[in-house]
This record gives structure tokens, C-alpha cells and sequence, in this order.
């Protein structure tokens, strides 16, 4: 008997409870266990762009081909099936006779209509929560009851008590290690990493192509050490609305993306740091901001395909978003850094020049092109999807409805005034002038 164990965004052997489960599974069974992870099919989105760019795409391959590495150091390997999508999987289960599958489960609408394809092809998902830095079951309430307001949320789950999960050691620390591989495999072959590099770029906030920085699981285990061993933390929350260099936010956000770092992992560090340093208002606004993750990612398993729609979690359609259409020319000048905002423009180029943007120029640019250019927001965020090398589904969709005044906002949505968020944030006009060019 074969299990098949799907890495989704849990791309890590260290706290991963779903692997930890699949290969005390094995072991019980006394089956081999085959590690996979779903081709992605080619897609062109709705606005008419490939649905990954090229950053996105070789961080992806970066967080593979380090898992690949780990697991072959186990003595194991990654596969990756012939065909595209959930029917590669199917057909490789099928050729196989494997008829369970473990991975973590995901709550957004395409991750569970995926594992609905499996389960409704005969496939046994055993699917296990565990991105979340607070577990559904330490929370107060219902999920499908959450706060809808994050405020609320954070003040009930503190209240609460709500803790982490402890992290879990990597099961190739144990006695008997990963279960062997199948001694043959149909219908798949070793993870091949073919997504080319982009050129490095030293102006680069998050310089994934150095090596300090790459995607994988070592990284960004190193990078959680390096940063907790330092000041930084301390000063996180008078830094964070920074826009130039590695240090003024954590940097967390693209290992969180792919799974490479688990935030139970994050908080383990934090509370080392803690006991060490002593906590501030900085240490605690590290936590904060990870409720924030948390939160984006309920709202989207109780409202699910809501969050996808133009009128998002509205009643009605706020003004002037009720009587417009989307401003294609805008969107392409947005696009391309070419909008003549020089503070927006900034953005949208590090933005395409990296594959990462700091969180106040995120809330700019969205701003921008929603309340100033009137371009649609969905295609806003179908084009941080495309550039982002930390994108998130529910962060993501959720930030961006928010701004659009359609999402959590208590407020219905907030516009920035480029002028005044440049002379407050760069005033030195440092940033707009390191991104003057492309
Ligand atoms: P830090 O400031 O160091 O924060 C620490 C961690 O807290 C982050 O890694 C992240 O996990 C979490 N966090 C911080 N701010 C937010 C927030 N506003 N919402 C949710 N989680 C947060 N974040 C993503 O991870 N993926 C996305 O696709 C994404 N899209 C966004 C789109 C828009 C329009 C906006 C305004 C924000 C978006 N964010 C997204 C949230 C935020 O901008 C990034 O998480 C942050 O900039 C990542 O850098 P960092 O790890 O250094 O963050």
C-alpha cells in the first residue's frame, strides 16, 4: 500500500502535525509513503495576464526544491505528477494504488474544491489544520461565528487565552524516520525546478535570489533565529511602516506563504525572545499583526466565495464604486509603474522589479487604484497574485477588499492620499528616488 502525502503551503518537515500523521500512518500500515506536490496548470487570469509572474513563480520553485533537498537528505524525494492540477494527482493515486491522501487543509474556495475533486474521484482526504497561529479550537467561538471585526477578534481570542500550538519536531528526527518510497512510481517523476531566476535586484527589500534569503525551509528557519536573536524585534512596531531595507518588518511573510515557517514556529521564537529581552509594545505587535493573518483567513472560511465578488462582504455597493467601470488604461499605466504619481509609481516598480512591497506601499498603491484611478479591485489583487512572492490567498483578497471598502472595514474603506503619505513616509523622498527608474 501506498499513501500519497500532498504538500500545499506547509512546504516544511518541521511542524507539519498533517505529515507528522501521514507517516505514523505509514509506519502503522507498514506502506511506503510518496511525497507529492500538484503541477500547476498554466492560467491566464480574468484580466487578461498569466496568473503567476515570473518572481512568484521561481520563489515557488525555490520552496519546492528545498523541500525536494530536505526530503532527499531523509531519504525520501518530491514527485510531482505527470498532469497538471487535481486529475494529475487523481490518475497518479489511481496508477499507484494509493487511496488516501495526507496534507493540510485549506479553506479557500479553489483548496477546498480541490479536495473535493479528490474525494469525489474515490480518494480518503484526511486533510489537518495547521497554518493558523491559533488553532480553531482555541478560539471562543464558532468559526463560522468569527468577529467580523478584527478588533473584536483579537480582544475575544486575547481574552480567551488563546494559545499557539507547540511546535512539532521534524518527523525524520524519529527512530524510524520517513517511510520508504514505492519501489516504483507511475505517472510521476522527481521534482524538475524549471523556473529561471530573475535578475537579482540590490535595491530589493526582500532579496530572495541572495543567499542568505532563498525560499526553502533552512532559510527561513535561519532567517525567524537570526531576527529573534536581535534588537529588531523591540523596535518592530516604530519601523514597521518603513519602505527601504531587510530590517524595518520582519520579513516573515513569503516563508508564511509557502509554509516553509509555520507561525507557531514564529511565536515559539517571539516568546524565546521574550523571556530573554523582555517584551514591548514592539514584540506584542508582532503578534498582533500575525492575528491580523489569522483573522483575513477565518473571514474567508465564513464568508468563502463572498470575498471574490466586486460587492465583497458589502450590503450594498458603496459610492462611487457602484456606478463605475473598470478603468482599463488606468490599470495597465498602474501596472507598469507609469500612472505619474511618483510615490505610486515607486511602488508599483519595486513591486514588479522584486516580487515584494512593504505594507504601507501595498496600502498606497491599492488605494490608488481603486479610489483614484477607479480601476476594479479584483484585478488589483489578481496582480499582486501574479507579482507577490509572499501571496496569500485570504491576506491578500481580504486586504484588498478592506481598502476597497467592501471587506472588515468598520470604516467602509479608506482612500490614502499619495501627497500626504509621501511627505509622512518619505519625506526624504529617498524611496521614490531609488525607484525613479526601472
Ligand atoms: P510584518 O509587518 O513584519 O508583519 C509580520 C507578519 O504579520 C507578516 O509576515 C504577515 O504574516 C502578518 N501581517 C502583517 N500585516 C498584515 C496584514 N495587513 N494582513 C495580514 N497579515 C499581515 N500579506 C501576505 O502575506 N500575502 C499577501 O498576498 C498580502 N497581500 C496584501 C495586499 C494588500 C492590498 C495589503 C494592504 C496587504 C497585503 N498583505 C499580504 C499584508 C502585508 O502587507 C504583508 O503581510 C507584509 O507586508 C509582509 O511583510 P512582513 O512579513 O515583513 O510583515
Amino acid at each position: 500500500m501506498t499513501i500519497l502525502y500532498w504538500f500545499r503551503r506547509d512546504r516544511r518537515l518541521s511542524d507539519n502535525p498533517a505529515l507528522c500523521q501521514a507517516v505514523a500512518h505509514a509506519h502503522d500500515a507498514g506502506s511506503t509513503l510518496l511525497p507529492v506536490t500538484a503541477r500547476e496548470p498554466d492560467q491566464t487570469t480574468a484580466w487578461g495576464f498569466a496568473r503567476l509572474g515570473a518572481h512568484r513563480l521561481a520563489y515557488e520553485a525555490q520552496s519546492l526544491a528545498g523541500l525536494q533537498q530536505a526530503l532527499r537528505r531523509a531519504n525520501s524525494d518530491l514527485y510531482q505528477p505527470d498532469e497538471p492540477g487535481m486529475m494529475g494527482l487523481v490518475n497518479l493515486a489511481r496508477a499507484n494504488q494509493a487511496t488516501d491522501v495526507f496534507c493540510e487543509a485549506l479553506y479557500a474556495p479553489e483548496e477546498l474544491a480541490q479536495v473535493q475533486a479528490l474525494q469525489a474521484s474515490g480518494i480518503r482526504v484526511h486533510a489537518f489544520e495547521q497554518s493558523a497561529l491559533l488553532p480553531a479550537s482555541e478560539l471562543p467561538f464558532e468559526v463560522q461565528r468569527t468577529p467580523t471585526v478584527f478588533s473584536e477578534f483579537r480582544r475575544q481570542a486575547e481574552k480567551a487565552k488563546a494559545q499557539p500550538r507547540t511546535p512539532l519536531a521534524s518527523p525524520t528526527t524519529s527512530a524510524q524516520g520517513l517511510p520508504a518510497l514505492p519501489g516504483s512510481i507511475v505517472g510521476a517523476s522527481p521534482y524538475q525546478n524549471l523556473a529561471p531566476l530573475p535578475e537579482p535586484d540590490s535595491r530589493s527589500a526582500l532579496p530572495y535570489q541572495t543567499p542568505h534569503w532563498h525560499g526553502d525551509e533552512a532559510c527561513g528557519q535561519a532567517h525567524v533565529q537570526r531576527y529573534f536573536a536581535s534588537t529588531l524585534p523591540g523596535t518592530y512596531k516604530a519601523t514597521r511602516n518603513g519602505l527601504i531595507g531587510t530590517d524595518y518588518s520582519t520579513k516573515f511573510s513569503p516563508w508564511l506563504a509557502t509554509g516553509a515557517i509555520s507561525a507557531a514556529q514564529i511565536w515559539q521564537a517571539l516568546q524565546q525572545h521574550e523571556a530573554t529581552y523582555g517584551g514591548n509594545d514592539g514584540t506584542y505587535w508582532i503578534w498582533f499583526e500575525l492575528l491580523w493573518r489569522d483573522h483575513f483567513a477565518l473571514m474567508m472560511r465564513r464568508y468563502a466565495n463572498a470575498l471574490f465578488h466586486y460587492q465583497g462582504l458589502a450590503k450594498t455597493l458603496p459610492e462611487p464604486l457602484a456606478r463605475r467601470q473598470h478603468n482599463r488604461q488606468g490599470f495597465e499605466r498602474w501596472c507598469a509603474g507609469q500612472t505619474g504619481q511618483p510615490f505610486i509609481d515607486a511602488g508599483m516598480r519595486e513591486l514588479a522589479h522584486t516580487g515584494y512591497l512593504s505594507n504601507r506601499m501595498r496600502q498606497n498603491v491599492a488605494s490608488y487604484l481603486i479610489h483614484d484611478l477607479g480601476g476594479d479591485w479584483r484585478a488589483g489583487a489578481a496582480w499582486f497574485e501574479h507579482c507577490l512572492i509572499d501571496f496569500d490567498v485570504h491576506s491578500n483578497q481580504g486586504n484588498w477588499a478592506y481598502i476597497a471598502g467592501v471587506g472588515t472595514d468598520p470604516r467602509g474603506g479608506r482612500r490614502f492620499n499619495p501627497d500626504k503619505q509621501a511627505h509622512d513616509y518619505d519625506r526624504d523622498a529617498r524611496y521614490r528616488e531609488l525607484w525613479s527608474a526601472s
